[in-house]
């Protein structure tokens, strides 16, 4: 539900509507970011009449009809900048992430890191916590692999990217200072991780689920993370499971990228690396994310990626991540005609 409040509310009017909904055992959300002042309730309000908030102050009060309430675009029409460490992302801000699939060695990050960072990408990634099908598979470097990402960070200037997969390694990325906390496909309805992060405040990258990401749960999901109070949470859409076998990994659902944005004043990003799994396809669709709507992308690259412990197939070489970024500004232009054409279509 929300509240509109009137221009002129008094403060004796606003702490009288904060107790009636405290009353009730809710919590009072307010949201400053549009130019009418709302205030979400959260909650379950299901067995409450909106007419019971009106009072002398309050304009309106909605029944927000999705099952997401504080990440949906009835509570907050304007679209978010998220900032992570100075980098901003969202509402005409586009920032790329780009860096190897796993932290492996000093030598293969710091490579990998200057040549992001020459070719303009805006945020470094790198996995130190890798999620694997087979537990005989690399499963990253840990904590060592940190603590590389952070010297890359020190050298090269990048804030920097890493997946979490358990609560219980808040404590660690928070000593190591990491900058966004991604969490996995794998991991986007692990509740328990969602609900710590939405306490912790740092910026997370959500990506979809594979398999049980569809709209409303992916949403959902960030719906966890921001009624704990984090409202710093950028969408990664990273393909889904889809009938092809052989040609591509997954799927990069544009449509998801463009309905998103629809749903949600969160920022979305796209990651054409294991959206496609398929190193061909990465220019095609990551240009075309842009022209959907994406506020940035999430790029795979690799020094030399015959060596690399995993994704070896679907990591762009420096030359190859330099080439593509050439071509950004061009399409992130191009974006802002098909933007205005929507808007015209309504
Ligand atoms: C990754 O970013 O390397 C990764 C494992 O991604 P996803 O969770 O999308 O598979
Ligand atoms: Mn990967």
């Amino acid at each position: 539900m929300i509240v509109t409040l009137k221009g002129d509310i008094t403060s004796e009017q606003y702490q009288s509507l904060i107790e009636r909904i405290e009353d009730k055992g809710l919590v009072p959300w307010p949201d400053k970011g549009t130019s009418k002042t709302v205030v979400g309730i959260r909650g379950d309000t299901t067995k409450i009449e909106p007419d019971y908030f009106m009072a002398d102050g309050v304009e309106s009060v909605t029944r927000i009809s999705t099952p997401y309430k504080l990440v949906s675009r009835e509570f907050h029409p304007s679209d978010y900048v998220i900032d992570v460490s100075g980098v901003k992302i969202g509402n005409g801000y586009f920032a790329v992430i780009a860096g190897p699939c796993s932290v492996e060695s000093e030598e293969q990050l710091f490579a990998a890191a200057k040549a992001v960072k020459e070719a303009g990408a805006q945020l470094f990634r790198g996995g130190a916590f890798k999620p694997r099908t087979s537990p005989y598979a690399f499963q990253g470097l840990g904590e060592e692999g940190l603590g590389l990402l952070v010297k890359a960070r020190d050298r090269f200037g990048l804030p920097v990217v890493t997946e979490i997969m358990s609560e219980k390694q808040i404590g660690l990325f928070a000593r190591y200072d990491i900058d966004m906390y991604q969490v996995g496909a794998r991991n986007m309805q692990n509740f328990d991780l969602l609900k710590e992060l939405g306490r912790v405040g740092k910026p997370v990258l959500l990506k979809r689920g594979g398999l049980e990401g569809t709209i409303e749960n992916w949403l959902s999901a960030a719906e966890y993370i921001v009624s704990e109070g984090n409202p710093n949470v950028v969408l990664c859409e990273r393909g889904v499971k889809g009938i092809e076998t052989k040609a591509y990994r997954n799927t990069l659902d544009l449509n998801a990228v463009a309905a998103v944005k629809r749903l949600s004043y969160l920022p979305v990003i796209a990651d054409p690396s294991h959206g496609t799994g398929n190193l061909s396809l990465i220019p095609d669709i990551s240009l075309s994310s842009i022209a959907a709507g994406a506020n940035g992308l999430l790029i795979e690259v690799h020094p030399d990626r015959r060596k690399a412990l995993s994704d070896a197939h679907q990591q762009l070489s420096p030359e190859e991540f330099g080439r593509l970024m050439k071509e950004i500004p061009k399409f992130v232009r191009l974006r802002r005609k098909i933007e205005k054409l929507r808007k015209a279509l309504g």
